[in-house]
């Protein structure tokens, strides 16, 4: 479905649980966030039903994330219900990683072949630290079994952050000569609750390529200009078997391109990942609401996606989204 500014919306975002097994310092407060009571997270069959509504609007890519969506039980039946719905053509994962290796065969198995790997540093001592507590060798383990699983394409996103891993840009650069995985550098947001915290630690895309460009010869994906896989501006280093991506939500925001609609745990509809303008769906999920009630209350949402964001990273109108990312699913 066209919004009001021509964009095919097509694409959703599912946040199945706001709780996470991870502390990152970037994304939640050390004692984790006050957590949606257990009757307010969507069931999975109300989220199904939303998934049926929105694709029968035009949806055809379909993410699953969090807080940390392997920490949510059911979660494997879930991915093989979303699988066989008609109409789903692409249906990928956000994870930390921490429980990966114990759930690739069963993710493969239900029908995920897509997955994202947050890992924001390489150093054990530093990725206990930016974690507060989570364990590097996990997640290392966790990507080796999606490899082995035959998951493609596998995607490592990697906040970068100012005075914590501007040193390990290389190392990352370095993954995908070996691997053929996509190591996507994100800008890091001044979001949420840590949000002035993160104002500081933020570096631009264009100095992170610089940093990795005086080292490795980067070309672009597509020839002339960088294929966008999504908003990540896509590179290759010579001979590599992987890829290397920037996504700048920061320095060049890209909601020209937004085709998104996000779904909170908590069964909001968000437009737009910055700006708190909800559309409440659990409400009407849960007093008999009609499909097509359901599918009108998606179609308004939609209509309501604004041309683009109104937050000003650098100052006054930051406190316009509260929410976290943690909440929301990034
Ligand atoms: N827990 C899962 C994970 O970490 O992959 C899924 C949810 S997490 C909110 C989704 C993504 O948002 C992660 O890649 C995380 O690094 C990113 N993220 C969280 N806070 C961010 C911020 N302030 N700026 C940029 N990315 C952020
Ligand atoms: Fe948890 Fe992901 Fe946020 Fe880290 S970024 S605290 S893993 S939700």
């Amino acid at each position: 479905m066209l919004d009001n500014y021509q964009r095919d919306i097509n694409y959703l975002r599912i946040s199945i649980t706001d709780r996470c097994n991870l502390r990152c310092r970037y994304c939640m407060p050390k004692e984790g966030l006050s957590q949606i009571g257990h009757d307010d997270i969507l069931r999975y069959e109300e989220i199904l039903r939303v998934v049926r509504s929105s694709v029968s609007l035009g949806v055809a890519k379909v993410r699953i994330t969090g807080g940390e969506p392997l920490v949510r039980r059911g979660i494997v039946p879930f991915v093989a219900a979303l699988k066989a719905l008609a109409g789903i053509e692409d249906l990928s994962l956000t994870t930390n990683g921490i429980l990966l290796e114990r759930c690739a065969a069963d993710l493969f198995q239900a029908g995920i072949r897509r997955i994202n790997v947050s890992l924001d540093s390489l150093n054990p001592d530093k990725y206990h630290d930016i974690t507060r507590g989570g364990s590097l060798a996990d997640v290392l383990r966790g990507i080796a079994a999606v490899y082995d699983q035959g998951f493609s394409p596998i995607k490592i996103n990697v906040v970068a952050i100012k005075g914590f891993n501007d040193d390990e840009l290389l190392d990352f650069a370095r993954l995908t000569l070996e691997n053929p995985y996509q190591v996507r550098f994100i800008e890091l947001m001044p979001l949420g609750h840590p949000g002035r915290d993160n104002l500081g630690k933020y570096l631009a895309s264009e100095a992170i390529m610089g940093a990795i460009a005086n080292k490795y010869s980067l070309s672009p994906v597509n020839g002339e200009g960088a294929r966008m896989d999504g908003p990540a501006k896509m590179y290759r280093i010579e001979g590599g078997r992987g890829e290397i991506g920037f996504i700048s939500p920061v320095s060049h925001h890209f909601c020209h391109l937004c085709n998104r609609l996000r779904l909170t745990a908590d069964g909001k509809l968000r437009a737009c990942l910055l700006s708190d303008e909800e559309t409440d769906l659990k409400t009407p999920l849960r007093t008999g609401c009609t499909d097509s009630a359901l599918a009108t209350l998606i179609k308004e949402a939609i209509a309501g996606k604004p041309r683009k964001h109104e937050v000003r990273f650098d100052g006054p109108s930051l406190r316009k989204c509260v929410k976290n990312m943690s909440a929301i699913g990034g």
